[in-house]
C-alpha cells in the first residue's frame, strides 16, 4: 500500500497546499526515497495563522470546560479508530515498526483523554482573610501558544503539547517536524472533525528558522513549548528571551543505567535489550550509558550481545521487524562517526558497529569497555548503540550517572530497596525508573534537568505550563 496521507497546511480552519508555496520531499528511511510533496508555509501564511490565534483565543478561553473536554475526548476517539492508518502512515515516514507505530498514536489519544479530565480538576484557591475581604488565586490560560515538536515520535510528542496547551484554553500554533508530516496532519484533522472551532488549531509546516523566528518575534505568541536537540532550544530560548516570552524545553539526554550485582540479571536484560533499540534508539530517554557492577560485567555483555544478536532489522511494515532504520540520513552517519571514534580509542565492539545494506539503517550495536573521553561517553548517540562500562561501588556509579552536563532520564536495576530509595534521591534527571522503564506517562510530570531543559510536560504540571497565575484582592 503507498503513502496515503494527504499533506497540507492547516490555517485559519481551512486546508492549504499549491499555489506558490514551496515543497519538501517526505522520504521513506527504508529505502531513501522520496513518497510525498509537502507544501511550506510562506511568511502569509505564518501572519494569517498568528492573526487567526488572536481572533480565536478569547472565545476559546470562555469556552465552557465540558464543552473543551468533550472536543478532546471526540478527537482521542477518532484518533483511535484511525490508529491503524494513521501508524502505517508513520511508519512509512519514519521507520519505526507499525506495532510501535500503532501505540504511538494510542498514546497520542490516550494524553487527549487525560487532558479532557484533568481540566475538570483545575482549581484556584482562596485565601484566609478577615470577613468581607477577599484574596483568590487563579489559573488562567497563557494565550496563544507556538510549538514546535521532532520527527523521532511526531504524533505522541505534539499531542503532548496540544492536548494540554487546548484544555487549559489556549489557541495554538504548531510546526511539527517536516521529515514526518502526516500522523501530525491526522491530529489537526481529528480536532477539525471533533469539532474545534475553526482556527483555535494551527498546522504550519515550513522551514524551521523562518518559522520559528516568525512566530517568536510577533507579540501574539505568549509561550513557546520545543522539544528537539540541545543547540536548537537555546536559539529558541534567545529569540524567546527578546520578547520575554515563557518556554518549555524539552531536550535531549543521555540516560545513565546502573546495574547492580542484586539486580535480577536475566530479568534485566530482558527489560533493557527491547527498550535500547525501541525506534533505533532514538529516544530523549533511550538507556544508553551501561554502568555495570564489576562482578556480573562480564555475564551482562554476553547477555546482552546474544540477545541484540535477536533483533531483526528490516522494514517496519514487517510483521516480524523488531528494529527500522534510522528516521534521516543524518543519524546513521552520526552514529558510524561515534563508533569509529570509540573503536579508535579502545572500545569492544560486541555487536553491530556498521550500516546496513541499504536505505538509512545502522545495525544494533553493543560496545563494551568504552573510555570515557570517547565522544559517544559525553555526546548524546540519538541511535541504536548501547555503550558499556563496570563499576566498582555505589558511589562510583552515581558519580558516573550524573557526570555530564544533560538531566532527562536515568535508570537503575537493583533488588536492594535501600539502595532504590536512595537512588532515586541521588541521581540528577527529570525522570528516574527504578527496574522500569515506563517513565513516559500522561499522569506524571516529564521534563529534564540541567542542560537537558526545564519545564514539564504531562500530569498536571503538564496543564500549568499554559497557565499563568493572577491573584485577585477585595476589600
Ligand atoms: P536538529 O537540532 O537539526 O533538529 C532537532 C529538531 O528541531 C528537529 O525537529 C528540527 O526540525 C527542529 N528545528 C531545528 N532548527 C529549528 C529552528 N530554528 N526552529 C524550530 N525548530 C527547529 O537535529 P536533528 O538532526 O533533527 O536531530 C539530532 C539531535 O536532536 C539528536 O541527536 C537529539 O539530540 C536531538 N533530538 C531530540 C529529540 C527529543 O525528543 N528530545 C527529538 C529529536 C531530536
Amino acid at each position: 500500500m503507498g503513502y496515503e496521507a494527504d499533506l497540507k497546511l492547516f490555517i485559519n480552519g481551512s486546508w492549504r497546499a499549491g499555489e506558490e508555496r514551496d515543497h519538501f520531499t517526505v522520504i521513506d528511511p527504508t529505502t531513501g526515497s522520496g513518497i510525498a510533496e509537502l507544501p511550506l508555509a510562506t511568511e502569509a501564511d505564518l501572519d494569517e495563522a498568528l492573526d487567526t490565534a488572536k481572533r480565536t483565543y478569547p472565545e476559546w478561553r470562555a469556552t465552557d470546560v465540558e464543552k473543551r473536554s468533550a472536543i478532546l475526548h471526540k478527537a482521542a476517539k477518532l484518533l483511535k479508530e484511525r490508529a491503524d492508518d494513521i501508524g502505517r502512515t508513520l511508519t512509512q515516514e519514519q521507520g519505526k515498526p507499525l506495532a510501535e507505530a500503532k501505540g504511538e498514536v494510542l498514546g497520542a489519544a490516550s494524553l487527549f483523554d487525560w487532558y479532557a479530565e484533568e481540566i475538570k480538576r483545575d482549581y484556584g484557591r482562596v485565601l484566609v482573610r478577615p470577613p468581607g475581604q477577599l484574596s483568590r488565586v487563579m489559573h488562567e490560560p497563557v494565550g496563544p501558544v507556538a510549538t514546535f515538536t521532532p520527527w523521532n515520535f511526531p504524533i505522541y510528542l505534539l499531542a503532548k503539547k496540544v492536548a494540554a496547551a487546548l484544555g487549559a484554553g489556549c489557541s495554538v500554533i504548531s510546526k511539527p517536524p517536516e521529515e514526518t508530516p502526516g500522523s501530525t496532519v491526522a491530529i489537526a484533522r481529528a480536532l477539525d472533525e471533533a469539532g474545534l472551532p475553526k482556527g483555535v488549531f494551527q498546522l504550519v509546516h515550513g522551514v524551521p528558522d523562518m518559522v520559528s523566528r516568525h512566530l517568536i518575534a510577533s507579540p501574539i505568541i505568549r509561550k513557546v513549548s520545543f522539544t528537539g536537540s540541545i543547540p536548537v532550544g537555546k536559539h529558541l530560548m534567545k529569540l524567546c528571551a527578546d520578547s520575554m516570552t515563557r518556554v518549555t524545553m524539552e531536550l535531549g539526554g543521555h540516560a545513565p543505567v546502573l546495574i547492580f550485582d542484586d539486580c535480577d540479571l536475566d530479568k534485566t536484560l530482558d527489560m533493557v535489550v527491547p527498550q535500547k533499540f525501541r525506534n533505533a534508539g532514538q529516544v530523549c530517554v533511550s538507556p544508553t550509558r551501561f554502568y555495570v557492577q564489576e562482578s556480573i560485567y562480564e555475564a551482562f555483555i554476553t547477555g546482552f550481545a546474544e540477545r541484540t544478536r535477536g533483533v531483526k532489522i528490516g522494514s517496519g511494515l514487517e510483521s516480524d521487524t523488531k528494529m527500522g532504520p534510522l528516521a534521516n540520513k543524518r543519524r546513521p552517519d552520526a552514529i558510524a562517526a561515534l563508533v569509529e571514534d570509540a573503536r579508535a580509542k579502545g572500545a569492544r565492539v560486541m555487536e553491530g558497529g556498521e550500516p546496513g545494506d541499504s536505505g538509512y539503517f545502522y545495525k544494533p550495536t553493543l560496545l563494551a569497555d568504552v573510555p570515557l573521553e570517547a565522544d559517544i561517553m559525553n555526546n548524546e548517540p540519538f541511535g541504536p548503540v548501547a555503550v558499556t562500562r563496570p563499576f566498582k561501588t555505589q558511589d562510583e556509579a552515581i558519580e558516573q550517572a550524573n557526570r555530564l552536563p544533560y538531566g532527562l532520564a536515568a535508570f537503575a536495576f537493583t533488588e536492594n530497596g535501600r539502595r532504590a530509595n536512595l537512588l532515586g534521591d541521588a541521581i540528577e534527571a527529570g525522570m528516574v525508573g527504578i527496574n522500569t522503564f515506563a517513565i513516559s506517562v500522561a499522569d506524571a510530570p516529564f521534563g529534564g534537568v540541567k542542560e537537558s531543559g526545564f519545564g514539564s510536560e504531562g500530569g498536571k504540571e503538564g496543564l500549568e505550563s499554559y497557565q499563568v497565575v493572577k491573584a485577585i484582592h477585595q476589600s
